[in-house]
């Protein structure tokens, strides 16, 4: 985890926008006094059947130009797995099939949501940023429009 002081942070991002680097892009928290730069986040997905499973969203500061974290369904272990959006086909990193769709499919959700539960700047990479909403999304256990992803409070790098 990256901790900086305020006049570092400024010129940090300062320096990111010059280079239009993906750093930091993921947004920053307040910790205590300090603003901490968070690379990655996680959430939690949810259904009312029992499901209950925490993913990684984003890339580390060591990987995060090759590396995407993101949850996908994936049609060959009917669950929600992690799998890496950047790599040049995305896998299930449980089976190993290429048969995932990323959880911010529209069909995967009921497109309801109001708020953005986590993001992750792809735009340059994939033509889209990737984002989890408060929305309903669809559970591979029980097949209904019952899942739900909340954030982990947890920051990683
Ligand atoms: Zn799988
Ligand atoms: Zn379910």
């Amino acid at each position: 985890m990256t901790v900086s002081t305020p006049a570092r942070f400024e010129r940090d991002v300062d320096r990111a926008n010059r280079l239009g680097s993906l750093w930091m892009v993921s947004g920053h928290r307040t910790m205590g006094r300090r603003k901490v730069a968070v690379m990655g986040s996680a959430v939690i997905a949810s259904c009312t059947c029992g499901l209950e499973k925490e993913f990684m969203i984003g890339g580390g500061m060591m990987d995060f130009t090759t590396v995407c974290h993101f949850p996908c369904l994936c049609e060959s272990c009917n669950d929600i797995v992690d799998a890496n959006l950047l790599s040049k086909e995305p896998r299930c990193s449980e089976c190993n099939s290429p048969a995932v769709i990323p959880y911010d499919d529209p069909k995967l959700s009921s497109g309801n949501g109001v708020h953005e539960v986590a993001f992750w700047n792809t735009k340059a990479d994939l033509g889209r940023k990737l984002v989890l909403t408060d929305a309903d999304y669809k559970c591979p256990k029980c097949r209904q429009m019952t899942l739900c992803f909340s954030d982990a409070h947890i920051c990683w790098d």
